[in-house]
């Protein structure tokens, strides 16, 4: 029995007339620009459920994207009785291959998604969007911080934009950061992903000149353009990091699963080098005076000793102060050398300036 029938490749938008016959178990097809084409009756598949009246319409495994179009009605009846998975929309054997593909599909994924985290996470902490970095990092500030109000005054805020535009003096390659100072009496300062680099009340008041906030802002910044915070993230998150960005949250997601935020500020001593090289260089770029880092590390060593101070409780207080927690307190102050000789020092803020932003959480 041969008829009639229509045939699309799926390639071109175009239909060609077919003569179809079955031998067997295929059916073999073939017209004006059709070559002779066999296929298994096993692998054929409706497109939509036979429906008397209509055109049957099946497409086949080997080429899911091509159609066959058949109208003679009895061959329809003869083909559907003698096959019963073409009465459904779609066969189980087809099915189970889509469910292969997808299985096979999802899991080729995460262990891409796996040997991203696991092996380059440096990698996978500069691929995250801005966006969802923006909305982590809120969440980190938020659970450090706790409920510390936000110190902010006009002139404090000035202050701050004026010390980070002293920074970017010589170094137009200075991450876009954000400065922000809260009302917490511990001393400290941090990082957190998306560039917010977070100072305590306690750190200002600590601090004698401006320089040694250039520093310790240096610092952080250092931290920030490593992306520092971002890779902390994905060793202790894992794949949660590229669940949490392909679903697009607010963050909330993923720090709420790090048991103790604090961990994510806990770096190698690698990373401390590189932010602190980072920091020196900086430094020097911009003309600003190194020592006043070194000054700050020497008064942060000599309380290393006493440590129970205020906040010990919270969960910043449990990281201890910026530097206690990295060994080579001592090898790190070596490190910092006075600006060469001939190089004159900037003014990073005014006396006004520097009040100002240590006055910040008053008003
Ligand atoms: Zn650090």
């Amino acid at each position: 029995m041969t008829i009639d029938a229509i045939y699309f490749d799926g390639e071109y938008a175009r239909d060609r007339a077919v003569t179809i016959t079955v031998d067997g178990h295929d059916i073999i097809f073939t017209g004006d620009g059709v070559p002779e084409t066999r296929w298994s009756i096993a692998g054929l598949h409706p497109v939509d459920p036979p429906s008397s009246g209509q055109p049957f319409r099946i497409t086949h495994s080997s080429k899911p994207g091509a159609r066959l179009v058949i109208r003679d009605e009895d061959f329809i009846r003869t083909l559907i009785d003698n096959h019963r998975h073409l009465r459904g929309g779609y066969s189980w054997t087809h099915l189970r291959q889509v469910a292969a593909w997808t299985l096979g599909g999802i899991i080729g994924l995460a262990a891409l998604g796996y040997v991203l985290v696991s092996f380059l996470p440096q990698k996978v902490a500069y691929i995250l969007p801005d966006g969802w970095r923006n909305r982590v990092g809120e969440q980190v500030v938020k659970g450090l911080v706790e409920n510390a109000r936000r110190c902010d005054s006009a002139a404090g805020n000035a202050a701050k934009s004026a010390m980070i535009a002293a920074l970017a003096e010589g170094n137009p390659d200075l991450p876009p950061v954000s400065m922000e100072i809260y009302d917490m009496a511990l001393v400290n300062a941090f990082a957190a992903p998306g560039g917010k680099i977070i100072f305590t009340r306690g750190i200002l008041e600590k601090a004698d000149k401006p320089e040694e906030i250039a520093g310790i802002l240096a610092h952080e910044i250092g931290h920030v353009a490593y992306r520092h915070p971002e890779v902390q993230l994905v060793r202790l998150t894992g794949l949660q990091v590229l669940i949490s960005v392909m679903s697009g949250s607010n963050g909330g997601d993923i720090t709420s699963n790090i048991a103790a935020l604090a961990a994510l500020l806990q770096y190698s001593r690698e990373a401390e080098r590189e932010a602190d090289d980072y920091a020196l260089s900086a430094m020097q770029k911009a003309s600003i005076d190194p020592m006043g880092l070194r000054t700050f590390f020497e008064k942060i060593r000599k309380e290393e000793g006493s440590t129970s101070k205020s906040g010990q409780s919270s969960t910043l207080g449990k990281i201890g102060n910026v530097f206690s927690t990295h060994p080579g307190t001592e090898e790190r102050i070596k490190r910092i050398v006075p600006m060469p000789a001939g190089q004159v020092p900037v003014q990073v803020l005014s006396p006004e300036q520097w009040q100002a932003l240590k006055a910040i959480c008053a008003s």
